[in-house]
């Protein structure tokens, strides 16, 4: 076996149905009393239903969280923590409120729990991407990382399909580039396949039937696999350029995540044939060839394949290409502007990776 370095950073976890129930307990066990409670607008009913959980024992509720943290709305979100004499935060929603929740604890120092309801994976990151004067910004930090994570899977019976489906492989991608991470090792192997393999299976059940328990339970728990896969190893061609494409060109997270997908991986492919292998074994209907195996469960999810569908226009893709090239990163095989454009022009046109 190679050498290998490997830190386990991670949250104490509370997996399960009804874990939600647990909050006041895993409050009390920070010996914290006043906790901030942050949501979206749209997931406010979900914030308020913690607010009864703990007893009104809360020292308010902000709901104004928003995509891509804004530095505006986390000074606001502060300062309502500190007229409030807030002493913790807790987060229920997807990454965009996770993000507020690290945001203001690593500003802050306050122990934040963190209650995921999407499959993005942020709450097993040290990593906080911010945005102020449209320009965003990515930091790491192992105090960025939450303190508790409660995965109750009654809050997720309430995820769109659409959006567990995307949101799913947004997951998944996480996984795959572990597999070829440059500081990869085999216990980061052992979570990304096994994550990978719980939402392969679980998602087109979701998509057949959103309200199996079972099957959410299965892909809550990849997730997390996943998500800890995305804070323990450096990521490449796939994360890379899709915080391009997101950030240059407003296109939605998830949803530019599960068109790359893909492609990315058909670009890497010839470099990588001992990772193509393990992920042909964990995709169903692979037939030996993961590339086909995750077309196989994209089609199965019923998911938009092309970047144009999100508004990105034609004469973006050189621009898209440039971009991309610009700063050198390590990836399995060389990232050159020629075949990446390429490989932005088949996304965009929803074209199928071969
Ligand atoms: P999101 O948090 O923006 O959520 C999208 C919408 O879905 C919101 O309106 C939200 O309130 C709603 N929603 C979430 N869960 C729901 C539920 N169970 N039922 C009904 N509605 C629900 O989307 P996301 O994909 O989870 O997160 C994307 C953001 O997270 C991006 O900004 C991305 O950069 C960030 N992110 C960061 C990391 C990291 O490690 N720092 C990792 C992954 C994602």
């Amino acid at each position: 076996m190679d050498s290998f370095e490997y830190t386990a950073n991670t949250p104490r976890v509370v997996f399960g149905s009804g874990s939600l129930k647990k909050l006041p307990e895993e409050v009390s066990r920070l010996t914290v009393s006043r906790p901030l409670l942050l949501s979206t607008p749209q997931q406010l009913r979900q914030a308020a239903d913690l607010e009864s959980i703990l007893h009104g024992k809360i020292a308010g509720l902000f709901s104004e969280a928003t995509m891509h943290t804004p530095v505006d709305v986390t000074e606001r979100a502060l300062e309502y923590a500190k007229l409030s004499k807030a002493d913790s935060v807790i987060s229920i929603g997807g990454g965009s409120t996770t993000g507020l929740g690290k945001a203001i604890s690593i500003r802050t120092g306050l122990p934040h729990i963190c209650i995921p309801t999407t499959y993005a994976g942020s709450e097993m990151t040290p990593i906080l991407g911010e945005t102020a004067d449209g320009r965003k910004t990515t930091r790491s930090d192992p105090k960025i990382l939450p303190t508790t994570v409660i995965y109750d899977v009654d809050l997720t019976m309430t995820l769109p399909v659409g959006m567990s489906a995307t949101s799913g492989v947004n997951a998944i991608a996480h996984a795959v580039e572990a597999l070829y991470a440059p500081n990869t090792n085999p216990i980061v192997n052992l979570l990304a396949l096994e994550g990978i393999k719980a939402l392969a299976s679980s998602l087109p059940e979701l998509i057949d039937d959103p309200s199996s328990q079972a099957a959410r339970s299965s892909a809550l728990y990849g997730a997390w696999l996943c998500g800890t896969c995305l804070g323990a190893v450096g990521m490449s061609l796939h994360h890379k350029l899709c915080h391009t494409l997101g950030g240059s060109f407003n296109l939605p997270h998830a949803e530019t995540h599960t068109v790359i997908l893909p492609h990315a991986l058909s670009y890497n492919a010839p470099a990588i044939p001992e990772v193509m292998k393990k992920l042909a074994d964990v995709f169903p209907g692979s037939e030996g060839d993961a590339v086909r195996g995750l077309n196989v469960l994209l089609t199965k999810l019923k998911v938009e394949r092309s970047l144009k569908a999100f508004g990105m226009k034609e004469s973006d893709i050189d621009n898209a290409a440039d971009i991309a090239v610009e700063k050198p990163y390590k990836n399995p095989r060389e990232v050159e502007r020629d075949p990446i454009r390429e490989l932005i022009r088949r996304a965009w046109a929803g074209e199928e990776a071969r």
